[in-house]
């Protein structure tokens, strides 16, 4: 079973509901005692096995020698300056940090969910890329920051509506954990947050794009562009030399072909790199027969880049262009820019 970096024990957080009732019942505990647990987990969100109601105490101990509930320790949170945006800092059991992300307000909760601590595909804008790979989370680990998150709001549950898989790492590159803590979330009796509502996005990796596709689930897919031609591309993003722009777009293809569902393509809009005219061209002659819409996010700063974000004339302008494809676009609006918590400016030290 997953989930037991630095301890020996089970994380129950890493569990479907299926493997934790195997786990129950072969300690000789009937469906009914991990119907109990999980619904601790996850109806009443508890984050203590003590606080469990309703256990025999032979399971209580067991639980508590055997299995452990809590895998992230909040060390700080900060606010944006409009409130609507908080990022956490939170600490591992192995001592390592991540950062999630909770935007909006109210019942309109998006989370920005963390697949590794670092990213080993080092593209040259982001914070997590400049940092560089230090290990998957692990299936609980991705799921406590859906289950954490109302603690930090200072109440026992949040009501998160969207999950993006955009935080810290490439959550193609930690496929099973990713496939995994999906299962988790998404579980009817659980957390319950609708497939539909979660977004994976991914910098463009063939193989596991047409694996994800297989796997038939109805997530949204979102991919990183950034350059619609080889050689603009692979000076942002250097594992485009090894997985090129042509086997990225047909793995979309496949995607569509499987899932008949719209693909949304990220493209951070650098002043003078990748936001003149040319450059949307170029986009709307690669995308234009697919069904796709394209997320602009004007470039958040970073420490070890010195591109600036293009201004609001030419995000327009690249619009209006994109339109001329029949393609729709969307400006992402900059929150929680002031608190480093915008896409692509998570990273620990
Ligand atoms: N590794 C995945 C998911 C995490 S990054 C991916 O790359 O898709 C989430 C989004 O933030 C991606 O679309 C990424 O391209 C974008 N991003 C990274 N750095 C950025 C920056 N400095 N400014 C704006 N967007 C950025
Ligand atoms: Fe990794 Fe995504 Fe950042 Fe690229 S943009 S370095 S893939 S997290």
């Amino acid at each position: 079973m997953a989930g037991q970096i630095g301890s020996p024990k089970v994380a129950l957080l890493g569990l479907t509901r299926q493997e934790l009732s195997d786990l129950l019942s072969s300690w000789g505990y009937s469906k009914y005692y991990s119907g109990k647990v999980w619904s601790a987990l996850y109806r009443q969100q508890l984050s203590r096995i003590e606080a469990i109601p309703g256990l025999r105490s032979d399971l209580q101990d067991r639980l508590s020698k055997r299995t452990i509930m809590k895998l992230l320790t909040p060390v700080t949170v900060v606010t944006s300056d409009d409130g609507q945006t908080k990022k956490i800092l939170y600490r591992l059991r192995d001592g390592k940090t991540i950062e999630t992300v909770i935007m909006g307000y109210r019942d309109r909760i998006t989370l920005c969910v963390s697949t590794q601590v670092g990213c080993a595909i080092g593209c040259v804008f982001c914070a997590t890329g400049q940092m560089g790979f230090e290990r998957n989370l692990t299936p609980g680990e991705i799921v406590a920051q859906v289950q954490e998150a109302g603690r930090v709001e200072g109440k026992e549950r949040l009501a998160v509506r969207n999950i993006v898989f955009m935080g810290m790492g490439e959550p193609m590159h930690n496929f099973e954990s990713t496939m995994t803590a999906i299962e988790i979330i998404t579980d009817d009796s659980g957390l319950a947050i609708g497939p539909r509502h979660i977004t994976i996005s991914t910098i463009g990796l063939p193989n596991e794009i047409r694996k994800f596709a297989d796997t038939k689930m109805p997530v949204n897919l979102a991919v990183s562009l950034h350059a619609a031609n080889d050689k603009d591309r692979s000076a942002l993003v250097p594992i485009n030399n090894r997985w090129p722009l042509d086997l990225v777009i047909e793995a979309c293809y496949y995607y569509q072909e499987k899932t008949r569902r719209r693909i949304f393509f990220e493209w951070a809009l650098i002043a003078g790199v990748n936001d003149t005219a040319k450059n949307a061209h170029e986009v709307g002659q690669l995308l234009s027969k697919m069904d796709a819409h394209v997320n602009l996010i004007p470039l958040n700063l970073t420490i070890g880049f010195d591109g600036q974000p293009a201004n609001r004339k030419s995000a327009s302008l690249f619009q209006q262009i994109l339109r001329e494809y029949g393609l729709p676009s969307t400006v992402r609006q900059r929150k929680g820019i002031d608190i480093n918590a915008g896409c692509g400016q998570l990273r620990v030290n």
